[in-house]
């Protein structure tokens, strides 16, 4: 059945409007009489036509339109004018009261910003909420694992806070400040909390970064309050992470320091200048460039000890494991020391994400135990962010292992070289690859004084890290992982013929020492002091010890490739290798030529 068409059906509830009609069709209507009466808005020049069928219209219209008027006047149409003057009134009425609304609103904004930031200005030093005690759960030493350096060092300060008694009978004073050195997340902030733990005092800690602010003034303030706080708990350690951020060296860069935080760091100096010799508050900084720290933070009575927290090798990492597993459930098949050796270059922070990952997977799973899968899983979701991967891609490793053992084992075998203390393949602090760390010859420290065959030495060993990637893997494979070798090669070179005469150019200063006060001198200093004949030979010189110290270190090398290749196979087997033990294998391979010559001559 068809529809009937929908217009029939539709109820015409209000007036019908035509379709717009045109100026002249309004002409016509208005002299066929069809029009009831017509209404005009003279501002909207337009004219609302009501007809006589009830239908209605809107027609736009000239301005001071006569024909139309005539026409309606004649044919009796009744034309009505609107006044829509008072409409247009309101609206811009509505309009400019809105405008001043909002110009109230947006001043009334501003005022109240600024008002913020002035009390701010005005009340920064009183109520800091970051300058208050910890109180988080006590952290003891059986939570730190994996850096039996470090903890043992610490042990001492433990000691300190507890019977502070037994120093001060004997006259000893109680050290002030302790700097730790390290990667982040090895945990320093761990440590600084164990120490206050192990002891029972009050633990304050904040970030340097939180010292500086945006208003001079406000560090220096921070730190007073922050002193002043601590004081009034001691015995208590403050712990202040990333030091760096306000002990860099004063007036460091061309066009001078920055201002608030050379105050902040001259407020931290003055307060632990301030404290009366065992007053029992203990200052403990961490940092991972220890370089850039300003040398009056180092001075006696201030961070006069100094511990590094190196990352974890792989035992160290399998306690930190079972440390971060004690509270979580692990499936008997787990295995922590296979998670060890698949974690190289881990600190403890990844470790504890590693488990805590892990966790997440099994409860996600609705499992009951966290499995080896889980680990996996974890394991791989940690290491797409993150930068240890020259440590598992095993030819790179074992470059920097051949590398590594170069120094170590020329710092061995050299007599006029420090003492090896360690070489490693985990990462230094902001470094990549491994480092072999002597430790520095006391003799030498305390008279100040450095032979020509010290130097010499240095040179070797600094060098014979290229020397065993050449001996190993020929001359175009060397890498430029030496870089920052060559750097110090070429500084001490410089400094032997320059100034201490250790050349043959004979006993001249041709510079004087150039205090870094600012790294802008060199820029600002005038001519060199020699003629450019001289300066020339000076370079000459200066690579010929470069190279005969290079030639050195491959001497020693080249005839003990075996060695070297047992040395890097246990390097990379257990990442670190301490000084006895590389002396003792040394000693021990040493000893097997010797052992077949004397019986030859006997
Ligand atoms: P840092 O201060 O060196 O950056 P943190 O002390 O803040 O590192 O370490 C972060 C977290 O990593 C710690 O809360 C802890 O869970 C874990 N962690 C780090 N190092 C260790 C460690 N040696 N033993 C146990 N847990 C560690």
């Amino acid at each position: 059945m068809a529809s009937p068409p929908r217009t029939a059906e539709r109820p015409s509830l209000w007036p019908q409007r035509k379709p717009q009609p045109s100026y002249s069709q309004l002409l016509k209507d208005l002299r066929r009489g069809s029009i009831e009466d017509l209404e005009l808005s003279p501002a909207r020049r337009e004219v609302s036509v009501r007809y006589k069928d009830g239908q209605r219209a809107q027609v736009s219209v000239f301005n001071n339109d006569q024909v139309l008027l005539r026409t309606a006047q004649q044919h009796r149409v009744p034309l009505t004018v609107r006044d829509d003057s008072r409409d247009s009134a309101t609206a811009s009425l509505v309009a400019n009261g809105l405008l001043v609304l909002l110009l109230l609103l947006g001043l009334g904004l501003l005022l109240k910003r600024s008002a913020q930031v002035a009390n701010k200005a005005l009340g920064f030093g009183r109520s800091q909420p970051r300058v208050q005690e910890d109180t988080a759960a006590p952290v003891h030493f059986e939570d730190v694992a994996g850096i039996a350096e470090a903890k043992d060092e610490l042990a001492e300060v433990v000691t300190f806070l507890k019977s502070p008694e037994r120093y001060t009978a004997v006259g000893a004073k109680i050290p002030k400040g302790v700097l730790l050195v390290g990667p982040p997340g090895t945990g320093k902030t761990l440590l600084a909390r164990a120490i206050a733990g192990e002891a029972g005092v009050p633990f304050f800690s904040m970030a340097a970064s939180e010292f500086v602010e945006l208003f001079v003034g406000v560090g220096a303030s921070r730190v007073r309050d922050l002193f002043r706080k601590a004081k009034a708990k001691a015995p208590c350690i403050i712990f202040i992470d990333e030091i760096d951020a306000v002990g860099r060296q004063r007036g460091a860069g061309i066009g001078g320091g920055n201002d608030e935080r050379e105050q902040t760091l001259n407020q931290l100096l003055t307060e632990m200048d301030g404290f009366e010799d065992n007053s029992g508050v203990i200052l403990l900084a961490a940092t991972n460039r220890p370089d850039v720290l300003d040398a009056a933070l180092m001075r006696p009575g201030r961070f006069d000890r100094r511990i590094t927290v190196d990352l974890p090798d792989r035992r160290g990492r399998e306690e930190i494991l079972a440390v971060h597993a004690r509270t979580r459930p692990l499936a008997p098949s787990v295995n922590l020391a296979d998670w060890a050796s698949r974690t190289p270059g881990f600190s403890g922070a990844d470790l504890a994400n590693l488990l805590n990952e892990a966790a997440i997977l099994t409860a996600r799973r609705q499992h009951q135990q966290i499995d080896d899968a889980a680990l996996t899983d974890a394991l791989e979701r940690i290491t797409m962010g993150l930068s240890a991967a020259p440590l598992q891609d095993s030819a790179k490793k074992r470059l920097i292992a051949y590398h590594e053992i170069g120094h170590a084992l020329v710092t061995t075998l050299e007599p006029a070289a420090d003492q090896l203390d360690k070489v490693t393949l985990l990462p230094r602090a902001g470094g990549v690859g491994g480092f072999a760390r002597t430790l520095p010859d006391e003799e030498v420290l305390d008279s100040g004084l450095i032979t020509r065959a010290f130097l010499k030495a240095r040179l070797v060993v600094a060098l014979a890290g290229r020397a065993a990637e050449l001996v190993v893997f020929g001359p175009s494979e060397v890498t430029q992982g030496a870089a920052g070798d060559l750097d110090l090669v070429g500084r001490i070179c410089r400094e032997m013929v320059t100034r201490y005469g250790f050349s043959s150019l004979g006993p001249v200063a041709f510079e004087s020492e150039t205090g870094e006060v600012f790294l802008g001198r060199d820029w600002l200093r005038g001519e060199a002091p020699y003629s450019e004949q001289t300066g020339r030979r000076i370079d000459a010189q200066v690579r010929q010890l470069a190279s005969a110290a290079l030639d050195q270190a491959v001497a020693l090398l080249e005839p003990r490739r075996v060695l070297m290749d047992q040395l890097v196979e246990v390097l990379i087997q257990d990442e670190t290798i301490e000084g006895d033990r590389f002396r003792a294998l040394v000693e021990a391979h040493e000893a097997g030529p010797r052992r077949q010559l004397a019986a030859v001559g006997a």
